[in-house]
């Protein structure tokens, strides 16, 4: 008799998992709370999957061998908590997808820098001939990778939603990029069990492995210390001088393993920020695991242009810098982004506030801030602390009215910069969409 699985959630996660575990012989079962996609209809007719769609309860539990939750999908909906009740085994998609494949797994997690860290190494390894793939968070299902192809290297972005239902999943490299409030809804608003699913990343991980951890941020230094993990740890950061680590002096990487020292020059690296310089480091640090030689490193640190609404550069515009950060969701992020401001600029930020402490923000905006325009559906927050550090604040609701002013009061060599510090869907279908509105309006000024 075949195996039977239900896959809760018909998204990229739950289709890659359904092809996957076709493929591998199982009786596969979707459902969905929401109405499926026709074409996604039409992909189960073709493989054999039977589907429901808006129930929120699932009818197809009886017999389950195992469910895969997909990772948007909260642990105290009605068909979580039933296959808990009836005690059927929850995995993720990650745990199963690598149940199925041997290829070597460098899993990339944090609050910050995830994607942007996964597709520059992804692009390292790939630039030196090497079969690598790219799947996880960064949108492309990593079951489904495992279902089409066969790479022998596999980079992963790794959200806590993805890390929260492993079970034996162990990453050759595991990387903790950083760890700052964030998604704390989802964790019963305890930064606590957040820091724990981000640590999961290493919990099956043995000797011969390796955990790259960013030692410069505090939080996260002091959570390792508290879990027992074998994996070899390797510290990124900056000042660092302890032997297995990576470390940034005078823009030279240098990268430290084994009384080995490799150094390798960022001065074409084109992306601004210290942020971004820790995202080479890990990258680079990687690429030196997998013994890249340090031009082929560097040639792929000049060559990276970054992603879109990542302090992405518009337009300059009477001598004014636009520039896109829209992926900023969380403090932490707007944090670098105000410290790569070498003029006086002009701020666009505000959204779904997740609980935000904007005091760690006070002095840069201080220092760099001229005005800000707070463009979310309650402003408050913002207006409560920083009405004390610049002389104007202005409140709108739309996106073309916040670049508008943004462009009536900046001046000549100063910039205007988006980073919201906050979720988008107050006014906006989703980040993309409120970089994209920023775009369109700083073009047609
Ligand atoms: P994630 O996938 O973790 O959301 P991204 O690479 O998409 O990370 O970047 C999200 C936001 O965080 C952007 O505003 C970006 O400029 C900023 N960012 C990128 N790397 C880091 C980092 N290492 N630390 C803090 N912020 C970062």
């Amino acid at each position: 008799m075949k195996n039977k699985c239900v896959i809760l959630g018909g998204g990229i996660s739950g289709v890659g998992t359904a092809q996957l575990a076709i493929k591998q012989g199982f009786d596969v079962y979707v459902s969905d709370t929401s109405l499926l996609e026709n074409n996604i209809k039409d992909k189960f007719k073709d493989w054999g999957v039977f589907w429901e769609e808006n129930v929120q309860e699932s009818n197809f539990f009886q017999n389950a061998d195992w469910i895969m939750k997909s990772p948007g999908i909260p642990n105290n909906s009605s068909s979580v908590l039933l296959a808990k009740e009836l005690g059927i085994p929850i995995l993720s998609e990650i745990e199963f997808a690598s149940r199925h494949t041997n290829a070597k797994i460098i899993g990339i997690t944090g609050s910050n820098g995830k994607t942007t860290t996964t597709e520059l190494t992804y692009q390292m390894l790939k630039n030196s001939g090497l079969n690598v793939g790219i799947a996880g968070n960064i949108g492309k299902s990593f079951a489904q990778q495992v279902a089409e192809n066969s790479f022998e290297i596999y980079v992963l972005e790794l959200s806590s939603f993805q890390l929260d239902d492993i079970i034996d999943f162990a990453p050759d490299i595991a990387v903790i990029t950083n760890i700052t409030p964030d998604h704390l809804d989802r964790y019963n608003n305890n930064f606590n069990n957040y820091i724990a699913s981000k640590l999961r990343i290493t919990l099956n991980q043995t000797n011969d492995q390796f955990l790259l951890l960013n030692a410069n941020d505090s939080v996260l230094m002091e959570a390792i210390s508290r879990v027992s993990t074998k994996a070899h740890k390797h510290l990124f950061g900056y000042d660092l001088e302890c032997d297995s680590s990576t470390s940034l002096n005078n823009k030279n990487i240098t990268i430290k393993y084994k009384n080995v020292n490799t150094m390798i020059s960022t001065s074409t690296f084109p992306l601004k920020g210290r942020h971004n310089l820790l995202n080479a480091m890990v990258a680079s640090t990687i690429a030196s695991i997998f013994k890249l030689n340090k031009s082929n490193i560097r040639e792929s640190l000049s060559n990276f242009n970054g992603l879109p609404h990542r302090l992405e550069h518009v337009l300059k515009i009477q001598d004014v810098n636009y520039i896109n950060d829209s992926k900023a969701t969380n403090v932490n992020a707007t944090f670098y982004a105000l410290e790569t401001l070498n003029t006086k600029g002009v701020w666009i930020v505000g959204g779904v506030d997740k609980g935000n402490d904007y005091e760690q923000l006070l002095p840069l905006v201080r220092e760099k801030i001229k005005a800000i325009i707070c463009l979310g559906k309650n402003n408050q927050r913002l207006i409560e602390v920083f009405y004390k550090v610049t002389d104007v604040m202005v409140e709108t609701q739309s996106m073309n009215e916040a670049v508008k002013i943004a462009h009536n009061i900046s001046k000549k060599k100063e910039t205007v910069l988006l980073s919201p510090a906050c979720a988008s869907f107050d006014l906006f279908k989703n980040y993309e969409d409120r970089g994209n509105q920023f775009k369109n309006a700083v073009r047609s000024l």
